[in-house]
């Protein structure tokens, strides 16, 4: 699931927050084509294609570009529209709003809120509690299960405090 390479990514951080800003052409020599296409040009990729879109594992979907938090999988839910489906974002920082006029259709944009990618929109259409429904195009997004970020954790604490 990971097709991202991070390695030829130097703004690629989970624990990062400082905005970033760069120009259309150091973009270009960073993202993978199918990630640059969606999150630099506001394309969207084909419904049905992202294996995300029926990922229902627990743990955090991240902006695929600089690894911002974005959703949490608990919020997620089948909304049968072919992109992965959200009712809320980890936090209001998390997503940029704008509008789009695009197409002659009035929509909301949502962008990541640390680069300002483009991810999908957001509908009125979806489930209580906010009855929002944020559509985000896969490729932009990187999800990690909960067991391996707890493995990392306890790695990086010197070793597993409890067996399981
Ligand atoms: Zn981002």
């Amino acid at each position: 699931m990971d097709t991202n390479n991070k390695a030829d990514n130097p703004v690629y951080s989970r624990s990062d927050q400082s905005v970033v800003n760069l120009t259309e052409e150091q973009w270009k020599t960073i993202l993978p084509k199918n990630v640059y296409d969606v999150a630099r040009n506001k394309g969207t990729e084909r419904p049905y294609s992202s294996p995300l879109e029926d990922n229902y594992e627990i743990g955090t979907y991240y902006c695929a570009v600089c690894g911002n938090p974005l959703f949490r999988s608990d919020t997620k839910f089948e909304s049968g529209c072919g992109w992965p489906s959200f009712y809320e974002p980890v936090s209001k920082s998390s997503i940029i709003y704008a509008a789009d006029h695009a197409h002659g259709i009035d929509r909301t944009e949502v962008m990541c809120g640390r680069c300002k990618s483009h991810l999908g929109h957001v509908f009125n259409d979806g489930p209580p509690p906010t009855r929002l429904r944020y559509c985000i195009n896969g490729v932009v997004l990187d999800f990690e299960k909960a067991q391996d970020a707890e493995k990392k954790y306890n790695a990086e604490q010197g070793g597993a405090k409890h067996d399981h």
